[in-house]
């Protein structure tokens, strides 16, 4: 008997709404190959919100997302709405969902396909045979959301920001860390900067403590200046890092620039439960809108993620996973990742292929 899942699906503005559709197309293959249910409700969220009901973020948009069991998410803004104030514009909708969700764990993964070594800045001796990190970014806590604020000191401004975590935070996400870890190879790297910072010391040792739940997971500490160097040295190295709100923001970037192309990066912001938003790292990319030019991998492989962490059907993620290596190894690529002799195709195209790949 297959399982029934609810899925609050957000397009929202420039290439959300085509890489969406082409990974609601895979979604469609899995339910038939698997025998589960996926009922889909589309929400309007980001610029298009605004046009339709005056905010970027409505209520209801919030509410259906709370009754699903996962988000999926396109992307949002665009230049009609980049006149806005800053609390009216439509990548608000993006902290509001986290913020009223409970998203406090985001999952960035940074894996090399083969096929696109070429694409990866890095020299072939230092890529070897495979790199494939996860980092797990604390979300809602840190110096992002800590006490702040300008004064005047002799007529001349000084502005502050605290970076601030309580056991019960580091804890969390630390645990979220250790449970990825130990599906994939067992590693966790944490990053702090303990020689200096007071919240480091707490993170630190509430990560050590965690640790001892998951004896067969093996720790290590890098101090974050180090992170940032190992990264590009070695990458082998690295399974599951794990970091603060502020560090894991940078180092989650650089990750991803090792991968070569941002069409091709799947992200998951995790809450409470089995819940989750999915989607691309990449945002509305105006540039490429209604030309069939966006590469929709990253956000297929959003679904593989939907799939394995909300919903515990890892060997149908893996299927989709499987399929986009098939189709980039056949040689199909869109214009991000495009390589002299391989065959050029675009967001449906390459979509379709995923799905009969399946
Ligand atoms: P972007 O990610 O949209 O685009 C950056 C570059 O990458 C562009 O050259 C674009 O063509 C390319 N690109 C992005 N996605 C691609 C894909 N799937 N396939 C091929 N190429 C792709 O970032 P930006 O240009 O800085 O921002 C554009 C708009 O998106 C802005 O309004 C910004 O605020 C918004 N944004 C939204 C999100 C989000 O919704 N999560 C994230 C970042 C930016």
């Amino acid at each position: 008997m297959g399982e029934d899942f609810k899925i609050a699906v957000i397009p929202g503005d420039g290439i959300g709404p085509e890489v969406v559709r082409e990974a609601l197309g895979v979604l469609e293959k899995i339910a038939v190959t698997s025998g589960h249910r996926f009922t889909i409700k589309e929400l309007l969220a980001g610029g298009c919100a605004i046009d339709a009901t005056g905010r970027p973020l409505p209520p209801e948009t919030v509410q259906a997302c709370r009754e699903s069991d996962a988000v999926l998410l396109g992307a949002v803004g665009g230049e009609k709405w980049d006149g806005l104030p800053g609390d009216q514009r439509p990548e608000m909708a993006l902290l509001g969902l986290r913020g009223q969700l409970g998203l406090y764990a985001n999952l960035r993964p940074a894996f090399l396909y083969q096929q696109l070594k070429e694409a990866c800045p890095l020299k072939p001796e230092i890529i070897g045979d495979q790199i494939d990190l996860m980092v797990v970014r604390e979300l809602t806590g840190g110096i992002y959301f800590g006490p702040r604020g300008r004064s005047k000191q002799d007529s001349r401004e000084q502005a502050f920001d605290t970076e601030i975590y309580s056991e019960g935070e580091v804890e969390r996400i630390a645990r979220i860390a250790f449970d990825i870890a130990r599906q994939r190879n067992s590693k966790v790297t944490s990053v702090d900067k303990a020689n200096i910072l007071e919240s480091s010391r707490l993170w630190r040792e509430v990560v050590i403590r965690v640790s001892q739940d998951f004896p067969e997971v093996k720790l290590n500490h890098l101090y974050v200046d180090n992170a940032a160097m190992q990264m590009v040295r070695d990458p082998k190295q690295f399974d599951v890092i794990v970091t603060s709100n502020l560090f894991g923001d940078i180092l989650s970037d650089e990750a991803g620039m090792i991968t070569g192309s941002i069409g091709m990066l799947p992200s998951a912001s995790l809450g409470e439960g089995n819940f989750g938003l999915y989607e691309p790292v990449h945002g509305s990319a105006p540039d490429l809108a209604g030309k069939d030019q966006a590469n929709p991998l990253a956000t297929i492989l959003s679904v593989a993620m939907m799939l394995r962490y909300s919903f515990n059907l890892s060997a149908e993620a893996a299927a989709i996973k499987q399929a986009v290596e098939r189709v980039l190894a056949a040689g199909y690529r869109t214009g991000d990742i495009m390589s002299p002799g391989k065959t050029l195709v675009g967001t449906e195209q390459i979509g379709k292929l995923v799905t009969s790949f399946i």
